[in-house]
C-alpha cells in the first residue's frame, strides 16, 4: 500500500513515519525545500519524543521518502493525505491559503481515481470547497477524472504524537463515498487499529467534531482556572477540587490542571475559528467566547501575582523556567510564555530563560530585548529576584530546590503549573505562590484588590 502526505509538519511527518513503520510506502511532500533537504539528511525539524528514531529507521529502510514535488506526491498514491497548516487570521478565522494551494495542485496533477483526505483542522463547509476547487482544476484540463474527498481530522497531542497515532481513542471518517470510506478503513486496519472505534459521518459532521473536541477541552481548562481563581480568594486547594470532581466518571480527570492558561498550535486558533464560523452562520457561541476570555485573563495571572510581591519590575532579574506551551515539545505557537515575556519586557525586567528543548524555536518568536537564554536551569535562576515556572517539564519537578534557593537573590517562586507542594516549599524557605491554592488572609485581601483593578 502507498500513501502520500502533503505538508510535512508536526502532523504530516509523524503520521508519515508511523504509517511507514507499518510497512506502508509513504511519500511526504512539503514546499519548504530546506525542511525536505534536512529530512533527507536525517535532521528532524521539530522535537517530538521518538520521532527522530522512527524517521531515521523508516527512511533508511526505504518505506519513508521525501519530495518537494506536488506532482510526484499526488501521482504516487491513491490516498493523498493533506496535513498543511491552517493558521489563524487576525479576525480569528482560519486561513485556508495552504489548503487551497494543495487542492489546486491535486486537481492539476490527479491522473487516476484518488482520495483527497483532509487531516488539517478546517471550518465546516471546507469539504464542499475541496470538491469545487479540485473539480474546477480537472475541468480546466478538459479531463473527467473521478475523485473523493474525506474529512479525517487528527487528534494527536504534541509530546505524545506517536502513541496517539498508534493508539487513537477514535478515528473519524467523514465522507459521502462508500468506496473512499472502505479504502481509508483498510489503511487504518493496516495500522493495526482493529479495535479502535471508527465513526463514519458526513463531511460536515466530521469537520465539526474536530472543533467541538478542542472547544470542549479548552472549556475544561478555562473552567478549572476559574475555580482556581475562586480558591485563591475563598480558600481551598484547586488540585484537590479537580481530583474530587474528576473522580466523577461523567466529568473525568483529564484537562483539569489549573495553570496559566492554554496555548499551543490548536486550542487558541480552533476556539477563535469556531467563534468566527459561528458568527458566519448567525450563531453566537457564548460559552466558547467566555472560555476564550477567561484564558486571556489567566495568562496575566502570574505576572499580577509577581508585581504584588515585588512591585515595579524595572531591572529586576526574573528567571523563567519553561517556554514551550507544554512539556515534551518545542512548539511555541501561542505559548503562554510569549505573553508573559512580552509584558516583562514592557515593564523593563531583565529576563533569564531556560527551556529543555524550546529555546531555539522561542528565539524566533521573542523579541531579543532584555532576554538571556540559558542552557542550564540553575544558571537562569542565579541571582534572580523571582523565578516563574511556565511549563511543567519533569526536570523541574526533580530540581535541587535547596541549590535553587541558595542561588537566587530572593527565594520567590511563582509556579504557574502547580508542580511543588506549598508546605514543602515554605519549609525550605521559599515564598511560594502557585495557582488555586489557599493563601493567608493578607494575601487574599491583596489578590482581591488586584483582581478588581485588572478585571473590574
Ligand atoms: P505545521 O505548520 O507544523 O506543518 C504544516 C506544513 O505544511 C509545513 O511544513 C508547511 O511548510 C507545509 N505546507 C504549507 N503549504 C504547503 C503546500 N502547498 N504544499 C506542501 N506543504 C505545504 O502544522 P501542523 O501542526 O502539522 O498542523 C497541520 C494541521 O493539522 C493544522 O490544520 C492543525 O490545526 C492540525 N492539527 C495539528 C495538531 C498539532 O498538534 N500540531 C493536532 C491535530 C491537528
Amino acid at each position: 500500500m502507498k500513501i502520500s502526505i502533503i505538508g510535512t509538519g508536526y502532523v504530516g511527518l509523524t503520521i508519515g513515519a508511523c504509517l511507514a513503520d507499518k510497512g506502508i510506502s509513504v511519500l511526504c511532500m512539503d514546499i519548504d525545500e530546506a525542511k525536505i533537504e534536512n529530512l533527507k539528511k536525517g535532521i528532524i525539524p521539530i522535537y517530538e519524543p521518538g520521532l527522530e528514531t522512527l524517521v531515521q529507521k523508516t527512511y533508511d529502510n526505504g518505506t519513508l521518502s521525501f519530495t518537494t514535488s506536488a506532482k510526484e506526491a499526488i501521482q504516487f498514491a491513491t490516498i493523498v493525505i493533506s496535513a498543511v497548516g491552517t493558521p489563524p487570521k487576525p479576525d480569528g478565522s482560519s486561513d485556508l491559503t495552504f489548503i487551497k494551494e494543495v487542492l489546486k495542485a491535486f486537481g492539476k496533477h490527479i491522473n487516476s481515481y484518488k482520495i483527497y483526505v483532509n487531516k488539517s483542522t478546517v471550518p465546516v463547509g471546507t469539504g464542499d470547497l475541496c470538491k469545487q476547487i479540485i473539480k474546477e482544476e480537472i475541468v480546466k484540463r478538459g479531463e473527467n477524472i473521478e475523485f473523493d474527498v474525506i474529512s479525517n481530522p487528527e487528534f494527536l497531542r504534541e509530546g505524545n504524537a506517536i502513541y496517539d497515532i498508534q493508539f487513537p481513542d477514535r478515528i473519524i471518517i467523514g465522507s459521502d463515498s462508500q468506496k473512499a470510506k472502505d479504502l481509508l478503513t483498510t489503511l487504518y486496519k493496516k495500522l493495526g487499529e482493529e479495535d479502535v472505534d471508527i465513526l463514519y459521518t458526513d463531511i460536515k459532521t466530521a469537520e465539526i467534531i474536530k472543533y467541538a473536541s478542542n472547544a470542549m477541552l479548552a472549556t475544561k481548562i478555562s473552567f478549572i482556572n476559574e475555580i482556581a481563581n475562586f480558591c485563591e480568594l475563598a480558600g481551598g486547594d484547586v488540585r484537590a477540587v479537580a481530583k474530587g470532581i474528576g473522580l466523577d466518571k461523567r466529568i473525568g480527570k483529564s484537562f483539569l490542571n489549573a495553570g496559566v492558561g492554554y496555548g499551543g498550535s490548536c486550542f487558541p486558533k480552533d476556539v477563535a475559528a469556531l467563534i468566527h464560523t459561528g458568527k458566519e452562520h448567525g450563531y453566537d457561541f457564548e460559552i466558547i467566547q467566555a472560555v476564550q476570555n477567561t484564558n486571556e485573563k489567566q495568562k496575566l495571572s502570574l505576572l499580577n501575582k509577581l508585581k504584588k510581591q515585588i512591585g515595579p519590575l524595572q531591572n529586576k532579574h526574573i528567571a523563567i523556567w519553561g517556554l514551550a506551551f507544554k512539556p515534551e515539545t518545542d512548539d511555541m505557537r501561542e505559548a503562554p510564555s510569549l505573553k508573559t515575556i512580552k509584558d516583562l519586557q514592557v515593564e523593563g525586567a531583565q529576563i533569564h530563560a531556560f527551556d529543555p528543548v524550546a529555546t531555539k524555536t522561542a528565539q524566533s518568536y521573542i523579541e531579543p530585548l532584555n532576554i538571556t537564554y540559558h542552557t542550564d536551569m540553575y544558571e537562569a535562576a542565579k541571582d534572580a529576584d523571582a523565578l516563574l515556572i511556565l511549563t511543567e517539564w519533569n526536570t523541574f519537578r526533580t530540581a535541587d530546590l535547596q541549590k535553587l534557593k541558595e542561588l537566587m537573590k530572593t527565594p520567590l517562586l511563582l509556579d504557574g503549573r502547580n508542580i511543588y507542594e506549598h508546605e514543602a516549599m515554605q519549609s525550605l524557605g521559599f515564598t511560594y505562590i502557585c495557582v488555586g491554592q489557599k493563601h493567608d488572609e493578607k494575601t487574599i485581601r491583596q489578590l482581591k484588590t488586584i483582581k478588581n483593578a485588572v478585571f473590574g
